[in-house]
C-alpha cells in the first residue's frame, strides 16, 4: 500500500486525545485551499461543515474554549471522512486522523450526543450484531435475493425501515463461480484473501471473481475462517479501541493461516488494514492493485468483452490508499472495454461507511449528480472497486454496478472457453 493509515496508533485519553487534535489541528495556517473540494460545505455553504471550520471547532474543543452541543457535534459527525480537503493541502494537515480523534474526543462525552441515545443504541447494535457479521448479513441478504427474485424487492426494502433505503434495487448474480481448473495450476504461492463483513452478501460476487482471478494468476486464495470485520466503521465512529481489536483478530486470522500477504476486495477495508503492514508484517494489498503488480508473464490470457464501463473513483481508493488510477488501469488492460467519464468522479457520493445509514439524505443528495451523469451516458454496468459505494449507487437506480476484478475474471473465463 502507498500510504498506510496513521489510525492504528489513534490515542484513546480524553487528554491524550485533545492534545493529539491540537498538534495536528494547529498544522492548519487556515488558507482556505480545502474547502470548495469538500462534498459537504458543497451542500450548505456552511463554513463549519467543511474541513477549516471543523478544524477550527476541534481546535476550540481541544483546548477548552467551546462546550459543543449537539449543534456543534453535527457538523463534525456529518463529514464523510472522504480526506479530499487532506489531499489538496498544502500544510500537510493529517485530516483523517484529526476527524477521527475529534470523533473518539466526543463519543466520550453523551452530552455532545447529536442524536437521541436510544436511537445511537439501535445504530450501534445494528451494527455490531448485523452489519459487522458476515453469516448473518449473509443470511439477510439471501433473504432479500430470494424476496427480490419474486418481486418483492420493494416490499423487503419497506420493511427494512431506514436501512431500506440503502438497499440496492437490482441485484447482480456473480457473473463467474470459482474455477477447479485454475486451481490445478496455482503454483506461484499461497496468499491470504480478505473478504470482509460484505463477503458473504452484497461483495460475494467480487469475492467469486477475486478468487478466480487470483487462482489464475497462479496463486492459491486463501480465506481464513477467523477473519471479521476490519474495523473501519468502528474507528471512523468515534470507537478507535473497537477498530483496533478488530485489526488485531484479522492480524492473528491471517497469521495462523501462515500467509504474509492480504489481498483486500474492496479499498475501504484496505484503508482500514493498512496499519497492519506495519504492526504485524504483513503485505496488505487491495484486489485491483495487486493484479497491476503481477509481472508480464504471470498474466493469464484475457478474451475480449465489449461493454460500455461508466467508472466510479471511491475515495477511499483515491484519498485513502492513494491509487486513484488503479481501476482504470486494470480495466483498460482487458480488450474491449469502453471506459466512460463520470461527471464530479473526483467528489464523495456520500455512501461514506455508516454515513448512507445515519444522513441518508446528506447521501442522497451528494449521489444525485452521479446518478444523472450516468443516466447520460447509458453504460453497460458502473464499475466501483469499493462495495460501500457500488451499493450506494445501486440503491438511487436500476444499475449493474460491479468491481473492476469481476470483470477480470469475466474476461479470463471468457478466454477459457
Ligand atoms: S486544512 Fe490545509 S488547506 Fe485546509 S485550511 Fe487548513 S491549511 Fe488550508
Ligand atoms: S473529509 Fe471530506 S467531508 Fe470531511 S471535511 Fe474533508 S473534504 Fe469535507
Amino acid at each position: 500500500m502507498n500510504s498506510p493509515d496513521p489510525i492504528a496508533h489513534a490515542p484513546t485519553q480524553t487528554n491524550t486525545l485533545d492534545e493529539a487534535i491540537r498538534t495536528d489541528a494547529l498544522d492548519c495556517v487556515m488558507c482556505g485551499i480545502c474547502v470548495p473540494h469538500c462534498p459537504t460545505f458543497s451542500l450548505t455553504d456552511n463554513e463549519a461543515d467543511g474541513p477549516r471550520g471543523r478544524i477550527s471547532l476541534l481546535l476550540g474543543i481541544s483546548q477548552g474554549e467551546l462546550t459543543p452541543d449537539a449543534d456543534v457535534s453535527r457538523h463534525l459527525d456529518t463529514c464523510l471522512t472522504c480526506r479530499a480537503c487532506e489531499t489538496v493541502c498544502p500544510s500537510g494537515v493529517a485530516y483523517g486522523r484529526l476527524i477521527d480523534n475529534g470523533r473518539a474526543r466526543l463519543a466520550r462525552e453523551s452530552a455532545m450526543a447529536t442524536r437521541p441515545l436510544a436511537e445511537a443504541r439501535g445504530w450501534r447494535l445494528l451494527r455490531d450484531q448485523l452489519l459487522t457479521r458476515r453469516r448473518r448479513l449473509g443470511a439477510a441478504w439471501r433473504i432479500y435475493r430470494l424476496m427480490q427474485r419474486i418481486g418483492l424487492g420493494g416490499v423487503a426494502r419497506r420493511l427494512a425501515g431506514p436501512v431500506g433505503r440503502a438497499l440496492p434495487r437490482q441485484l447482480t448474480q456473480a457473473a463467474v463461480r470459482q474455477s477447479p481448473a485454475h486451481h490445478a495450476t496455482a503454483s506461484r504461492g499461497r496468499v491470504g484473501l480478505f473478504i470482509g463483513c460484505t463477503g458473504a452478501a452484497m461483495n460475494a460476487p467480487a469475492v467469486a471473481a477475486a478468487r478466480t482471478a487470483i487462482a489464475a494468476f497462479g496463486y492459491e486464495p486463501v480465506i481464513p475462517s477467523g477473519q471479521g470485520c476490519c474495523g473501519a466503521m468502528h474507528t471512523h465512529g468515534g470507537e478507535p479501541e473497537a477498530g483496533a481489536r478488530q485489526r488485531e483478530r484479522n492480524a492473528a486470522a491471517f497469521k495462523a493461516a501462515g500467509v504474509d500477504e492480504v489481498i483486500v476486495v474492496g479499498t475501504a477495508c484496505t484503508a482500514e488494514l493498512g496499519g497492519l503492514e506495519a504492526s504485524h508484517d504483513l503485505a496488505v494489498r487491495e484486489i485491483t492493485a495487486w493484479l497491476l503488480e503481477r509481472e508480464p508473464a504471470e498474466w493469464p490470457q484475457l478474451a475480449r468483452i465489449d461493454y460500455r464501463i461508466a467508472l466510479h473513483t471511491p475515495c477511499s481508493q483515491r484519498n485513502h490508499v492513494r491509487q486513484p488510477n488503479a481501476s482504470r488501469q486494470l480495466l483498460e488492460s482487458i480488450p474491449g472495454l469502453e471506459l466512460l467519464e463520470i461527471d464530479g468522479n473526483e467528489r464523495c457520493c456520500g455512501a461514506a461507511g455508516m454515513q448512507v445509514l445515519l444522513y441518508p439524505e446528506q447521501a442522497e443528495r451528494l449521489r444525485e449528480p452521479k446518478l444523472a451523469s450516468i443516466e447520460q451516458l447509458a453504460p453497460d454496468a458502473v464499475v466501483s472497486a469499493n462495495v460501500g459505494c457500488a451499493t450506494h449507487l445501486a440503491a438511487g437506480a436500476s444499475l449493474v454496478v460491479k468491481q473492476p476484478v469481476e470483470l477480470l475474471a469475466e474476461s479470463i473465463v471468457a478466454a477459457g472457453r
